[in-house]
């Protein structure tokens, strides 16, 4: 991939952004763009803040460290599964946590958060299509789950972030992520104290949709950095 690949990907995905808010309504300022640089080289991040990106989103620690010593100044997202014993470095080099799946890891993040940082931006994973082999909070479990979470001092509860069952249906696509618009209205009124702004939904396959339905993100990783390298 060259530096003209990745600016025409860019384009690309501005443009499928913008064609959706026209079809919704909606103001593309409201939609914004997580670039999911996960197994991508650091030169890849570079390309894309030249371009004007800011956030980006990893889902490996180890992968992602090298990246964000690099630039410090990007927003830096962690979308991947949490293992409890890797919490601390979490807490430390990100800005936002958008996997959070269960009080425990949330309680971690919090006591270890430096405090000469911001509170931690998170955001409550939701097994929105109820999969076994998917991590989230069920949507039966959700609100109790962050009424115990708002309470974390290290912690600003943002919103919510899912991956729904992959498909090519756009109907089905689409009623997925109608469930999580509602979850994350019963959120807001739940936690009416708490800035909770982001709808984290959709990806590669399935913006559209999800900017139809209420994303307030959506997170992009293939249609911008092409194929992932594998390790
Ligand atoms: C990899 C990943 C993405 C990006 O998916 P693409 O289909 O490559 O756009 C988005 N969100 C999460 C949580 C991911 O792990």
């Amino acid at each position: 991939m060259t530096p003209q690949d990745y600016a025409h990907n860019f384009a690309q995905v501005k443009h499928r952004i913008n064609q959706a808010c026209l079809q919704a309504n909606r103001d593309p300022n409201d939609v914004s763009l997580l670039a999911v640089s996960k197994t991508q080289p650091a030169a890849a991040v570079a390309a894309f803040i030249a371009l004007g990106q800011r956030a980006f989103g990893e889902n490996y620690l180890q992968d992602a460290l090298p990246k964000i010593a690099v630039h410090p100044d990007a927003t830096w997202h962690f979308i991947g599964p949490i293992q409890s014993n890797k919490t601390k470095p979490i807490a430390e080099h990100f800005d936002w946590v958008e996997s959070v799946d269960r009080l425990k890891i949330a309680q971690r993040l919090s006591a270890q958060r430096p405090t000469d940082r911001a509170p931690l931006n998170i955001l409550l994973q939701v097994n929105i299509s109820q999969e076994e082999s998917k991590s989230g909070f069920l949507p039966a479990e959700l609100i109790a789950a962050a009424q115990e979470m708002a309470l974390l001092p290290g912690l600003v509860i943002r919103g919510l972030m899912a991956i729904p069952a992959a498909t090519d249906d756009m109907a089905a696509q689409r009623q997925a992520f109608a469930q999580m618009r509602v979850l994350f209205e019963q959120l807001q009124t739940t936690l009416p104290q708490h800035p909770i702004d982001t709808l984290s939904m959709g990806m590669s396959n399935d913006l559209e949709a999800a900017i139809l339905e209420g994303a307030t993100q959506i997170r992009i990783g293939t249609d911008l950095f092409g194929a992932r390298v594998k390790s």
